[in-house]
C-alpha cells in the first residue's frame, strides 16, 4: 500500500507563485529562455547556466549570487570554457562568494560533463539521469534535483534550507530537519507528485515561498497560500520551526600574520594546499598564536617554521575578525621586513614575491582582501608623507 503523505494543495502554492513569485528575468536569468519568457513544461533551458546558479546558491542567497553569476557567465560563457579553465582563474572569478571548494568542484564537474558528451548551449547532449549528476563532485541530491527540474522539468524534488523551513512549519516537525531527512524528502517528493508536469514551477514556488513569505523571522503567515494547512501557524508558533539543536559556542583562535616586504618592495604570499578550508587560495603567511606567546613572536616563529625565513616584525597593519561556520578567527597583521632565507613552501603549495599592485591577480579569502586594502592604504599614506 502506498505511504500516505499529508501535504497541502500545490494548486494554491502555484496560483500564489504565478502572481507573487520571483519570476523576473533580472532576478533569475538562468530560469528564462533566450526570448526572455518563462519556459513551458516541454521547454528545456541551458543546463550550464542552471548548473552554475545551483552550485552558487548552495550556501549563498539569490541577491548575492546574481552579480557573481553574471560575471561568471561573461568569463566562462559555456561549459567547454569552464572545463578548460585554469583553476586559478576559476578561483579568482569565485573570489568573495566563500566556500571555495564549490568553485574547484564545479571546474572538475565541467570536465566530467564534457567527457559525458555535454557541450555548448545545446541541452541535448547533457545527462538526464539523476545518478549521472550525483556522480559529479559537489552535486548532491537537492542540487541535482534543482538542476534537472529547472533545466528539463524532470519530476525531482529539492530540499534546500528554504524548503526545509517551509516543510518543518507546515508539519510542526518536532526535531531538526537534518535529523529527519528521509521524512522531509518524502514530503518534498509528495508535493512534486501532486503537480504533474509542473516540477520546475513547483520547486521554484517552494523556494520563493521560503525566501519571501516563510522567512526565518517574521514570516508573513497572514498572506501565505498555505496558512489554512500550516500546523505551526495554527499553533501560533511559526518562528519556533525548524527546531534546532542548542547552538554550540564556536572555538576562537588568534592568528599572527606577516605582510613581508623585501628590498625591491615586493610582498610575500603563499598558496594554500588544495585540501581543506580555502584550499588553493592565496594568503599572507602566518599561524596560530600559542598560549602566553606575544603576537610578534608568533609571526616570526610561523614564518620561520612555514617558510624558513627570518624577518623583522614591524608595526601592526590591521586586525581582522572573521567568523566561519565552525570557528572564529582574529587575524593580527604586522608589516615585516625580510631579513634572510630563501622562502620555501614548507606548509603550502608555493610562495611568491609579487608587486603589491599585482595582488589583485591572485584569489584571496575575504579576510585577506581586507589586509590588501589596508596595505594599499599604508602605501598611500607613505607616499603622502
Ligand atoms: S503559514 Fe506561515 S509558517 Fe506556515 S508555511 Fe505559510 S508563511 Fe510559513
Amino acid at each position: 500500500m502506498p505511504l500516505e503523505i499529508a501535504v497541502p494543495s500545490t494548486q494554491a502554492l502555484l496560483s500564489w507563485w504565478e502572481n507573487e513569485g520571483r519570476r523576473d528575468p533580472a532576478q533569475k536569468p538562468w530560469m528564462f529562455k533566450a526570448d526572455g519568457l518563462w519556459p513551458e513544461p516541454d521547454d528545456a533551458l541551458d543546463p550550464y547556466g542552471v548548473l552554475v546558479a545551483e552550485v552558487m546558491l548552495q550556501q549563498t542567497q539569490l541577491q548575492v549570487v546574481l552579480p557573481y553569476w553574471t560575471r561568471w557567465m561573461e568569463r566562462f560563457p559555456q561549459l567547454d570554457a569552464l572545463a578548460e579553465a585554469d583553476e586559478q582563474d576559476v578561483l579568482l572569478c569565485w573570489q568573495g562568494l566563500g566556500y571555495y571548494s564549490r568553485a574547484r568542484r564545479l571546474n572538475a564537474a565541467a570536465g566530467m560533463l564534457v567527457a559525458m558528451g555535454a557541450s555548448g548551449a545545446d541541452p541535448s547532449g547533457w545527462p538526464r539521469a539523476l545518478d549521472s549528476w550525483l556522480a559529479l563532485p559537489g552535486i548532491g541530491r537537492s542540487t541535482a534535483g534543482g538542476i534537472l527540474s529547472s533545466a528539463f522539468n524532470t519530476p525531482l524534488a529539492i530540499l534546500d534550507g528554504n524548503v526545509r523551513r517551509v516543510l518543518a512549519r507546515l508539519q510542526a516537525h518536532p526535531t531538526p530537519p537534518m535529523r529527519a531527512q528521509a521524512q522531509f524528502w518524502l514530503w518534498s517528493e509528495a508535493l512534486i507528485a501532486a503537480a504533474p508536469g509542473r516540477a520546475r514551477d513547483c520547486n521554484q514556488a517552494l523556494m520563493d515561498l521560503g525566501a519571501t513569505l516563510c522567512t526565518p523571522r517574521n514570516p508573513s503567515c497572514g498572506i501565505c497560500p498555505w496558512s489554512d494547512h500550516c500546523a505551526a501557524y495554527a499553533a501560533g508558533t511559526s518562528e519556533a520551526y525548524p527546531v534546532t539543536d542548542a547552538p554550540r559556542s564556536l572555538p576562537f583562535s588568534v592568528i599572527g600574520v606577516g605582510v613581508v616586504l623585501n628590498q625591491a618592495g615586493e610582498v610575500l604570499i603563499d598558496q594554500r594546499l588544495n585540501e581543506g578550508l580555502l584550499g588553493g587560495l592565496w594568503e599572507f603567511p602566518g599561524g596560530k598564536q600559542e598560549p602566553e606567546e606575544v603576537i610578534t613572536d608568533t609571526i616570526a616563529r610561523e614564518l620561520r617554521e612555514e617558510l624558513a625565513i627570518e624577518v623583522a616584525v614591524d608595526q601592526e597593519l590591521i586586525t581582522v575578525d572573521h567568523a566561519y561556520s565552525h570557528k572564529k578567527l582574529r587575524f593580527i597583521v604586522h608589516l615585516c621586513r625580510w631579513v634572510s632565507g630563501e622562502p620555501q613552501p614548507l606548509a603550502s603549495q608555493q610562495v611568491l614575491w609579487v608587486k603589491p599592485e599585482e595582488l589583485g591577480k591572485y584569489p584571496f579569502p575575504a579576510a585577506n582582501a581586507r589586509i590588501i586594502e589596508a596595505l594599499h592604504g599604508h602605501f598611500k599614506e607613505l607616499a603622502a608623507t
